[in-house]
């Protein structure tokens, strides 16, 4: 059992210990040794979740906060600025975690802090009910059935189109298409309009930043197509090169694939000037709004994109859904995909005609119940005003960015001159594993990891980094216990080497 040890003495030793190595001249570029007393009490900390100190956690809380004020004292060796001039914002949606049944949970003995969004986000009971009514209720397969229940659902099915189609602005349900997420997507249109549109020696473009399934189904069409793969490239900030994208432009271009918001360094794209320089060579557009969804009013009409593409477990909703948006000329002109049931006019042994898009490209059984779900996702969303969620968000990024920039050694990952949802981040000397072990111990759920985003990270440098990503229901409190957490392990077990 560990002898639980006063924070106070923590505290001072560290003072003592960095006022030494300050006074003796020495360059404070390291933090200097944790002493035995200090790793104890990390121990009695770690071990309050099943031990019998359970103050310790409180405790800390404190210990922090004098770490935090001492280190605001030696800005002059750390570039940190004093908490002080910190002032958390308001956080005007918290009320709305009430919704969310499973943010009143714990883990570890802690309450639960969602910071793994960019994954997936959690979701409000209006969307579980939703989910719950249909298969209590109404449970039937739609557009093939006379009977009543099968008109209800299949009622229900369709006036969530028409609501995906009024939430991102397209003209009408006819431009929406439901598959299973994002990545389903994608591959539907590289499946249908790249291979109708991509020939040999045609370029297609992908950025920098892209998640690995904005890459690989445009890579693999490219190799069958003996098409050229470019990558747009990206400056040290995580932002686009816009000229240099400019440049790569050309009559060869056929298409330009891209996300709006990165999912890993959280950059916000130029899409509307991308997309505007991509028509203006003749060369199509699709947007992976897979991390834009969720944060931003999204009008497909006025950013111009060809196609749009999202999934409903980033936006609240349930898993298996997902939309495609694509001009209706467009997706008129696409050959089915998969074939099957719910997707044809007539069929014979020796010819088929095929239904009309969306209809078309949704061969089999859809996922009733998760488009009900999505449904309920737009309206939370829509009740709240998407708006309102993009001003909340943003004040909670700079705040997020502005305390862990003061966590010493604490690297943030690239600097976009609009960063959403994500804030990728090392802490040098502090293996991730040991960073994610107390982070969940805390209750803290963050990913670390490449994030399906490879190349964007051997951009700067990084084969996996830790990833916070915030959602809606998210609090500078919960930022305040993240930057506490991490200042208490930089102090620890950042020291041992491990
Ligand atoms: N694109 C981006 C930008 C993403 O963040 C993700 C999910 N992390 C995807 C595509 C793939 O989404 P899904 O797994 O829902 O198909």
């Amino acid at each position: 059992m560990h002898e639980r040890i006063d924070e106070a003495t923590f505290v001072q030793s560290m003072a003592q210990t960095l006022m030494r190595e300050l006074a003796s001249g020495a360059a404070v570029s390291s933090i200097p040794p944790i002493t035995d007393a200090a790793r104890d009490a990390h121990h009695a900390s770690q071990n309050s979740v099943t031990t019998p100190f359970p103050e310790a956690a409180t405790g800390w809380a404190e210990t922090d906060a004098a770490i935090h004020r001492l280190l605001s004292q030696l800005t002059f060796a750390y570039p940190i600025s004093a908490p002080t001039h910190l002032h958390a914002p308001a956080a005007p949606l918290a009320g709305y975690r009430r919704d969310f049944p499973i943010l009143q949970r714990h883990v570890h003995g802690k309450p639960l802090i969602w910071f793994d969004n960019a994954a997936t986000s959690q979701k409000p009971q209006a969307v579980i009910d939703a989910i719950s009514n249909f298969y209590t209720h109404h449970n039937a397969n739609i557009h093939r059935g006379n009977h009543h229940l099968s008109q209800q659902a299949s009622a229900m099915f369709d006036a969530v189109r028409d609501r995906v189609a009024t939430f991102i602005q397209a003209p009408s349900a006819a431009n929406i298409v439901f598959v299973r997420g994002t990545t389903e997507g994608i591959n539907f249109i590289a499946n249908t309009f790249g291979e109708c549109q991509i020939h040999a020696g045609d370029e297609v473009l992908v950025s920098q930043l892209e998640h690995h399934s904005n890459i690989l189904p445009w890579q693999k069409l490219c190799q069958q197509k003996n098409a050229i793969l470019r990558v747009i490239p990206i400056d040290q900030q995580g932002d686009i090169l816009l000229e240099d994208y400019q440049a790569l432009l050309s009559k060869k271009t056929k298409l330009v694939a891209i996300s709006h918001v990165s999912n890993v360094i959280g950059t916000l794209l130029p899409v509307q000037e991308m997309i505007a320089l991509a028509h203006h060579q003749g060369a199509y557009v699709v947007l992976d709004g897979a991390q834009s969804i969720p944060h931003l009013p999204i009008n497909v009409t006025a950013l111009d994109c060809d196609f749009f593409v999202f999934s409903g477990h980033k936006m609240y909703g349930p898993t298996g859904v997902g939309v495609v948006y694509g001009k209706q000329h467009l997706l008129e002109s696409l050959p089915p995909w998969q074939v099957g049931g719910g997707m044809i006019q007539h069929v014979t042994f020796t010819e088929s005609r095929y239904a009309q898009s969306p209809q078309r490209f949704e061969a089999g059984t859809a996922s009733i119940a998760d488009v009900i779900g999505l449904g309920a996702a737009i309206d939370y969303l829509q009740s709240i005003g998407m708006a309102t969620i993009q001003h909340a968000e943003q004040q909670l990024m700079a705040y997020a960015v502005a305390q862990l920039e003061q966590v010493p050694k604490l690297r943030l990952i690239a600097a976009p001159r609009h960063r959403i949802g994500a804030l990728p981040f090392i802490i040098e000397g502090v293996t991730l594993e040991d960073l994610a072990r107390h982070l969940d111990q805390a209750g803290i759920a963050l990913r670390i990891g490449h994030h399906c985003a490879q190349p964007a990270l051997a951009f700067f440098n990084q084969q996996r980094v830790a990833r916070a990503s915030f959602g809606l229901y998210n609090t500078p409190a919960e930022i305040d216990q993240l930057t506490r957490v991490l200042l208490r392990c930089n102090y620890s077990d950042g020291y041992s080497g491990k």
